[in-house]
């Protein structure tokens, strides 16, 4: 289901050559109407609900109509993602609303250190990867080297016993 934006809410990312969710969508969907400084999904049927432009949105003008197994038809949808978790606002046709918060990571923000611990980077020209220090030795198949000729008969012969 489409993504739709809020005339009311939409400001047209004050003018801006390319707004924010015409840079953020992965399917080039959304356009600005330049009259109106309005934005909108031009082919809402070839819209694939990833919620980026949702998410991105600055002035929280655009709402996904989720699928209906967690909010039936005629609902809206909007995540907003914090450093510590993601909070979905799902509006029921009924106008309810309800508000559900995930954590979305197990330790503080910036805290990880993706090299702790690796090696230090080699040699860009060396064929070692990241964390190898020796270049692997190809294995040798049953220690024995089989021709290609010798290799298909093996092979047919199998078959035939199958
Ligand atoms: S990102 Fe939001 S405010 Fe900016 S043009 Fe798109 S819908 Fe409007
Ligand atoms: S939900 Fe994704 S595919 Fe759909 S309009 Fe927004 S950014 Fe584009």
């Amino acid at each position: 289901m489409p993504t739709f934006v809020d005339p009311a809410k939409c400001d047209g990312c004050k003018g801006g050559e390319k707004t924010a969710c015409m840079y953020i969508c992965p399917n080039d969907l959304m356009i600005l109407d330049p009259v109106e400084m309005r934005a909108y999904n031009q082919e809402p049927s070839a819209c694939w609900e990833c919620y980026s432009c949702v998410k991105i949105c600055p002035q929280g003008a655009i709402t996904a109509r989720p699928y209906a197994d967690f909010a039936p038809m005629g609902g809206t949808s909007i995540p907003l993602r914090s450093a510590e978790d993601i909070m979905w606002t799902v509006q029921f046709r009924s106008g309810e609303v309800k508000r559900f918060k995930f954590p979305i990571r197990t330790t503080p923000e910036g805290s990880i250190d993706p090299y702790a611990g690796k090696p230090e980077p080699g040699n860009l020209d060396d064929e070692l990867l990241f964390t190898e220090t020796a270049l692997k030795k190809p294995q040798t198949a049953l220690g024995k080297k089989f021709e290609v000729a010798e290799a298909d008969l093996k092979q047919v012969f199998k078959s035939a016993v199958a």
